[in-house]
Parts: structure tokens; C-alpha cells; sequence
């Protein structure tokens, strides 16, 4: 019988229990370890700020879908693993002290780094969180008049939430006859062409943005902000009456003692999505060190391959199955009923597709309602 501890109840975590329970038989052990028993689903959270759905559509409970599948689930804090006892520390939570495991699967996203941004917490709206997503959905919906700045920091690779902001705002402003009074400025620390590996795919967005009078202003890294203007390491500004930005991150520090991390703390995992130098640990999602944007499709698909290599090592066959690193997603262009859909092999050389139109709007809505009856 194997013991097997994943860590995290996020796209990673939960995509990798669920597979690992359809594959492995009924005497080994499953045990989910997260934060909350909440599923957030992020994607969501842009629509949720501007009133297009519920709290109630963003979030479920996932101790009862874990159970329903025979995985154990526990509510804890994850304080650190260690690989040599083969333990997780537990800091506070259900169970403490120490639990055991043969393999274990880490999935613990990653975690905020504002002290990079001096003044993030007192001037910036974010949308990492249903509470926070609702309040930045207040602040807009007071908005009358003026510069609305939206942006990722250096260290965000997290750019789909900042355009589908910029569109959503933008359509709002157009309904209550309020956008002529409105400056729209979407701000990046790098390019459009860099967020998205691809100059045809960032002419398509920037097209975009052209139509809906949003501009656009890149390389501009955000290192400090005041209530009224944010600024980067070389001096210059830009001025605001509301902001919404996407913070810098970091790996999560529950594997700093592993010895597996690059600078920012990202885990070293090879294509098998097992971790590097170490027999028994897989990674997954946000908090492994792939290059690119940081997505939950990515983490949806680096669980099933984590959990299908692990299941064949706990049975004795060789683990086959290889993650490709695929960047795929739609952009909503809330209020017009329009999507952007783009795809790009990020390790490999050709080229992205991007299409335009309705259906991918629709295709991410459906997206959600699959993952929504599945899980809830
Ligand atoms: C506003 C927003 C919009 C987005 N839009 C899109 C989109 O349109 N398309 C897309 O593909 N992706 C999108 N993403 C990105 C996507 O949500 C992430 O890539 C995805 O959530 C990563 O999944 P994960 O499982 O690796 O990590 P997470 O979802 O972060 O899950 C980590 C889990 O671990 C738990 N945890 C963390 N630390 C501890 C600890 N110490 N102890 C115990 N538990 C812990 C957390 O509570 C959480 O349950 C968006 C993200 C945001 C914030």
C-alpha cells in the first residue's frame, strides 16, 4: 500500500487527486492537504468584479468532491517538506505535527511578493481573491471620471486578468455613456509581443485594444506606488484615479528546505513533471519553473501527467507520459460578446494560432460550466 500526500487544492492538486484515484486501486492512500476547502476558480474573478456572475459561481467546496472520490482531505497550513524524512510539516490546521508519505505530489502555487512594490497594499486594487475582486468591482462601479490604469508587475506572468479588465471597463464606461469622460491604460513591464510568444497574436490583441480606445504602455515596471501615481525603478510615472494591478510572486516558501528551487523559488521538475534529483516528488501548476505565463490549464495538464507517471511508478511500470508546454487560452472581451483565442507550443518554434470572434467567448463560458459540474 503507497501513501500519497498531494499538496494544494488548486487546478494542480485537484486535477492530480482525481486522476490518481481513477488509477490507482483501492488500497493505496490519497490524501489532499489545503490551505481551505475552498476551490477558487480565478478565471472567474474578472466576471465576478464586474457583476457578470455570482460568488456562489467562483467557489465550491472541495472537501465533499475529494471525499466523493475516496481521497482523504485535510484542511491545514503547509509549513515545509522534507524529503529526506519523507514528512510534511503541518504549521496549524485539522491535523498537526508531522504526516508521512511514500510519494508526494506538490501543488502549492505560489505566493505574493508586495514587499517588491512599496505602497501595493494601500493603493492598489487586485483581483487575487473573491473579496478582493468584489471591492475593486465597487471602486469601478463609483468610477465617473478620469485615468483608470491596469497592469502587472514585474514578476506577475499573469496577463490574461489585466486585458479582459481593460475590456470589461471599457464596456461598462460605453453602457452608462461615461467613456468619453475615461482614460483607459493597460501597463506592462515587458511587451505585448513577450506576454504572449508571438507578434501576430500581440498585433490581434493590440488591435483590440485600439477599437476600444484602450492604450496600451510597455516596458514600464512598476517598483513603488503613492494614492495617486505609480512609478518604476528609473523614475518615470503614471498617474491614476483607479488602479488594478497583478502583483509580483514568488514560489511558495513550503519548498525552500527541498533544495529544488531556482532564485524566485520556482520548483526544478524535468517533462515527466517529477522533481528534479528526486525520486519520490512531483510538481505541479504555478509553482514550477517553466518559462511563460503562469495558467490553470497548464497546471490542469501538468497534474494529469504528474499523477499518470506516478501511478505507473507505484506499480512498477516505467513513467511515459510528457508534458508539452502549450500556452491556450481566451481572452473575454466582457460586454461584447467577443474572445480572442490564442495557442502557442512555448518550447517550440511555430508560430501561435489566434482566432477572433463569439464562439470563443461562448467556449470559455462552457469551459467553466464543465469544470463546475464536474467538481461541485
Ligand atoms: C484573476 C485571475 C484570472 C485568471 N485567469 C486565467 C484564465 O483565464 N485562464 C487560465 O488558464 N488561467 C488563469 N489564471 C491563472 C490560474 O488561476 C492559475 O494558473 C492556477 O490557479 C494555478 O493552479 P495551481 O493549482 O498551480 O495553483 P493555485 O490555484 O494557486 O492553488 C494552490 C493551492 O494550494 C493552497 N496552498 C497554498 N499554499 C499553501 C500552504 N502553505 N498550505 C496549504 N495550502 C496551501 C491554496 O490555498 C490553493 O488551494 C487566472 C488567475 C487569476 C488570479
Amino acid at each position: 500500500m503507497a501513501k500519497v500526500l498531494i499538496l494544494g487544492g488548486g487546478f494542480g492538486g485537484v486535477v492530480a487527486a482525481e486522476r490518481l484515484a481513477a488509477l490507482l486501486s483501492d488500497e493505496h492512500q490519497i490524501t489532499l492537504v489545503s490551505r481551505s476547502r475552498n476551490f477558487v476558480f480565478y478565471p472567474a474573478l474578472v466576471r465576478l468584479a464586474f457583476g457578470k456572475c455570482g460568488k456562489d459561481y467562483v467557489r465550491f467546496d472541495l472537501r465533499h468532491t475529494m471525499l466523493s472520490r475516496r481521497i482523504n482531505f485535510v484542511e491545514a497550513e503547509v509549513a515545509h517538506v522534507d524529503p529526506f524524512e519523507q514528512k510534511v510539516s503541518i504549521a496549524h490546521g485539522q491535523v498537526e505535527g508531522k504526516l508521512p508519505y511514500d510519494y508526494l505530489i506538490f501543488a502549492l502555487g505560489r505566493r505574493l511578493a508586495t514587499e517588491k512594490i512599496s505602497g501595493f497594499y494601500e493603493h492598489a486594487h487586485h483581483l487575487l481573491n473573491v473579496d478582493k475582486a468584489i471591492q475593486f468591482g465597487k471602486a469601478v462601479a463609483e468610477f465617473e471620471a478620469g485615468r483608470v490604469v491596469l497592469g502587472q508587475c514585474p514578476g506577475a506572468r499573469l496577463p490574461v486578468p489585466v486585458y479582459e479588465s481593460a475590456f470589461a471597463l471599457a464596456g461598462l464606461l460605453e453602457n452608462k455613456g461615461k467613456r468619453d469622460g475615461a482614460r483607459i491604460t493597460v501597463v506592462t513591464p515587458g511587451t505585448l509581443e513577450a506576454e504572449l510568444g508571438d507578434a501576430a497574436a500581440a498585433a490581434a490583441l493590440k488591435r483590440s485594444f485600439d477599437d476600444r480606445g484602450i492604450e496600451l504602455r510597455t516596458n514600464f515596471g512598476i517598483a513603488s506606488l503613492t494614492k495617486d501615481s505609480a512609478r518604476t525603478k528609473t523614475g518615470e510615472t503614471i498617474d491614476f484615479d483607479l488602479l488594478m494591478l497583478v502583483p509580483p510572486f514568488r514560489g511558495s516558501s513550503a519548498a525552500t528546505y527541498m533544495g529544488v528551487t531556482n532564485d524566485e523559488g520556482y520548483v526544478h521538475v524535468n517533462v515527466n513533471m517529477r522533481v528534479m534529483g528526486q525520486e519520490r516528488i512531483y510538481a505541479v501548476g504555478d509553482c514550477v519553473d517553466f518559462v511563460g505565463p503562469k495558467m490553470g490549464h497548464m497546471a490542469v495538464r501538468q497534474g494529469e501527467v504528474a499523477a499518470t507517471n506516478l501511478a505507473a511508478q507505484i506499480e512498477g511500470r516505467k513513467p511515459e507520459s510528457v508534458y508539452s508546454h502549450e500556452m491556450r487560452f481566451v481572452i473575454d472581451e466582457v460586454g461584447t460578446g467577443n474572445g480572442l483565442y490564442l495557442h502557442k507550443d512555448i518550447w517550440g518554434n511555430d508560430p501561435a494560432a489566434v482566432k477572433h470572434g463569439r464562439f470563443w467567448n461562448w467556449a470559455k463560458h462552457i469551459q467553466q460550466k464543465y469544470w463546475e459540474a464536474r467538481h461541485s
